[in-house]
């Protein structure tokens, strides 16, 4: 299955339950089908279909190239593809979107209708979207109480499948296209610097999986934030396309850690706990991705300034610490959690521009495109979501790039042309002399932006707009 953000969430051997079903029903015949269906709003963004393309072709390799390639309506596909192979049995992981719930919905029904065993697992999440709730019986609507009194005491999430010792395919399987003619990698090549950083696929997943356990879990909690270094998994894209089950991430730090687990281990599971109260979200409401879940926000009236979005866009807004973040997405289609909150906030809170343009942009850019993580994202910066930052805590992004980028490693690396500018300067070059300015090479309004607008009078404005709306 397809869809917005890209959901082909099972893109692995190890710990697939729907694959192990159908292994002990006897032989397989894999398929993937691209949904041509999908409205366009929810249509996969540039990035992940990049990403799509090298998963499938891994995944395809993994299986000896035995995965049938389809395109069109998928509950049509699937029933002329699984008489053509007298498939007794279709069998699949869950994707909890509303598009997808709903399709898939109807193509079970229809498939039983026609005589064929179905069945469907979650292979995703740790623990089904339905199946965290208070004593009430409400689904959580803040994360605290949801992780520690709904999720973590809910019984551990299920242990990883073994890795299936054989698979066994029909004996004739007939693809009907080739991966090429999906035509998912986009027309404009400026993904080829992805390479430097992605390899998409379960082997890759692994190794980060690994990396993760034995050098970055221990000091997450000290390391996370700080954007020139690794101190986060990287994991987004792969756990996205279900190249690695959280369950695996999950049991394999409680495995290497036993009782030697500490504060950098847990507070790592607790974004675990984060991906699935984004998840139970828009399980929920539905239409979470695009409405305001307070809807007082509805009122807001958001600044449409064409040529602020573009600069924002292009990395091109002044601010260093937003520049180099949006000049990261470009060119690696990801983006480190703190300055997605900083590039977030500046958008949302300095240029007063609709959170949703955010989202559709990230959707577009980022490898890691997720429906339900990137609009809980949007609207926990926007102040609009489930327990969201509040109106008044809008991030200054010259205070947060002198306290998480401090030498300025990270603007240097993504804004060459502020590289020469010492660590004072370097988060704020208006700031600087005239002087200063020229012995670094550095002309504003020329070599690089002088900024696009002044936060403290767009903080202060953006305050007082935020709070006309909570009176
Ligand atoms: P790690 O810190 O290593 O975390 C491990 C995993 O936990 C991540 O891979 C991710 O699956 C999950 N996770 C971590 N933080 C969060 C979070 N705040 N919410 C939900 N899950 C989380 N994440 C996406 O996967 N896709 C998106 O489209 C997305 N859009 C975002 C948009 C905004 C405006 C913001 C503020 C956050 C967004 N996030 C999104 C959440 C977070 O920034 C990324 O998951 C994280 O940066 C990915 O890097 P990592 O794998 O190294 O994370």
């Amino acid at each position: 299955c397809n869809r917005r953000g890209v959901g082909w969430r099972s893109c692995r051997v190890q710990d697939n339950p729907a694959l192990l079903y159908a292994l002990e029903q006897g032989k397989i015949v894999p398929v993937y089908i691209l949904d041509t269906e999908t409205p366009a709003e929810f249509k996969p963004g540039s990035a992940s279909n990049w990403w799509l393309h090298h998963s499938l072709e891994a995944l395809n390799k993994r299986l000896n190239n035995h995965l049938i390639f389809a395109q069109g309506k998928p509950g049509k596909l699937l029933l002329e593809i699984a008489k053509q192979h007298q498939a007794s049995s279709i069998v699949w992981n869950r994707v909890y979107e509303p598009y997808e719930r709903e399709r898939d919905t109807t193509i079970k029904a229809d498939l039983k209708k026609q005589g064929f065993e179905t069945k469907s697992f979650n292979s995703s999440q740790l623990w089904e979207p339905t199946a965290i709730k208070n004593k009430s019986d409400e689904v959580y609507k803040v994360f605290t109480p949801f992780y520690r009194n709904g999720c973590l005491q809910a019984g551990a999430p299920r242990y990883p499948e073994p890795v299936p010792s054989r698979i066994t395919y029909a004996d004739t399987i007939h693809s009907r296209e080739q991966l090429a003619d999906f035509e998912l990698l986009p027309t404009i090549a400026w993904y080829e610097s992805f390479t430097d950083t992605w390899h998409p696929g379960e082997d890759e997943a692994l190794a980060r999986l690994d990396r993760l356990a034995t050098e970055i879990a221990q000091d997450y909690k000290d390391r996370r934030n700080f954007p020139a270094i690794e101190g986060t998994s990287r994991l987004s894209p792969h756990l996205h396309f279900g190249e690695v089950s959280p369950n695996q991430v999950w049991h394999r730090l409680l495995d290497e850690f036993g009782s030697r687990r500490n504060h950098g281990v847990d507070t790592f599971l607790s974004e675990l706990g984060w991906r699935e109260f984004s998840t139970q979200l828009l399980y929920h409401w539905p239409n979470f991705w695009t409405e305001n879940f307070k809807p007082k926000f509805n009122d807001f009236k958001w600044n449409t300034s064409k040529a602020n979005l573009k600069a924002w866009q292009q990395g091109k807004t002044g601010i260093p610490i937003v520049d180099a973040g949006m000049r990261q997405l470009w060119q690696t289609g990801w983006l480190h959690n703190r300055v997605r909150m900083i590039v977030g906030s500046f958008l949302v809170k300095n240029l007063l521009i609709d959170w949703r343009q955010g989202e559709r942009w990230f959707n577009d850019c980022l490898v890691d495109a997720d429906l339900a993580n990137n609009s809980a994202g949007w609207q926990w910066v926007a102040g609009s979501g489930a327990d969201a930052a509040p109106f008044f805590r809008i991030f200054n992004p010259v205070t947060q790039s002198e306290k998480f980028d401090s030498d300025g490693t990270y603007i240097r690396t993504f804004c060459p042309e502020l590289k020469a500018l010492d660590a004072k300067r370097i988060h704020s070059p208006w700031t600087a002399s005239e002087q200063t300015l020229a012995d670094a090479g550095v002309t504003l309004g020329e070599t690089y932006p002088r900024p696009l607008v002044d936060l403290k009078q767009s903080r202060e404005q953006a305050l007082a707009r935020f709070k006309a709306l909570s009176d």
